[in-house]
């Protein structure tokens, strides 16, 4: 089981530099986040070993079940939270994670900014926008999502890197990474967090910096 993930992780990556070279882009400009959600620290080892540093989680209290002791025997792990993240968990978040890719409101910007101050850290945020309009999906409308980065830049002096989103599983990626880079433009902001396992190579070739991807290199969640 392991051994297959690491050589599924190997073919990806090189999955990736071959896409780079495609899309005339330097394999460095693109961020593989691993996501871990579902696997717990023995799983996790080998991607460690195998040199793999960023991993993304979706949920706070599971990756403190994990990464405080993965991050005792490994040096310079950069962890990113992918999923939602509640008011009252913001100061464990901030303790654990490097970056968040899910800040949509302004209340959760508030206490970021101010709980960020009291823990002497400075998280890179991404904005996430539901560019599906989708009821059950987090985000922002994609309406407000531009002079949201500006108001949290300017009034909260939050460290804004860019915006992510998830498309509808039905609908065809490309159109919503396309919104994605334009509102990036807009905002004058460089980072893109988009791309899944189903879809990453669409959305390195529309300019993705950081690509999440969980089932290709880990194999089916239990
Ligand atoms: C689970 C998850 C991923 C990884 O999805 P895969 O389809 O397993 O690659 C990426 N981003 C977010 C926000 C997720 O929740």
């Amino acid at each position: 089981m392991q051994h297959n993930s690491i050589k599924q992780f190997r073919i990806t990556k090189e999955n990736i530099s071959d896409i780079c070279r495609r899309a005339h882009r330097a394999t460095d400009d693109v961020n593989l986040i691993a996501v871990s959600k579902n696997f717990d620290a023995e799983a996790i080892k080998p991607f460690l070993d195998e040199g793999q540093r960023v991993f993304g989680e979706n949920r706070v209290q599971e990756a403190y079940g994990k990464w405080p002791i993965l991050k005792e025997n490994y040096v310079d792990i950069e962890l990113h939270l992918l999923g939602p993240l509640q008011t009252n968990k913001v100061r464990q978040a901030l303790r654990l994670f490097d970056v968040i890719h899910t800040l949509d409101s302004l209340k959760l910007a508030e206490r970021i900014a101010r709980i960020s101050k009291e823990e002497h850290t400075q998280p890179r945020l991404f904005i996430q926008v539901n560019t599906g309009n989708e009821k059950q999906k987090a985000g922002l409308p994609l309406g407000e999502a531009v002079a949201f980065a500006k108001y949290c830049i300017e009034n909260f002096f939050l460290h804004i890197v860019g915006f992510m989103c998830i498309p509808p599983v039905n609908q065809d990626s490309r159109l919503h990474f396309a919104l994605l880079q334009k509102l990036s433009q807009e905002a004058g902001l460089s980072m893109l967090s988009m791309g899944m396992s189903a879809d990453y190579e669409d959305a390195i070739f529309m300019g993705a910096t950081h690509i999440r991807l969980g089932r290709v290199i880990f194999g089916d969640r239990m």
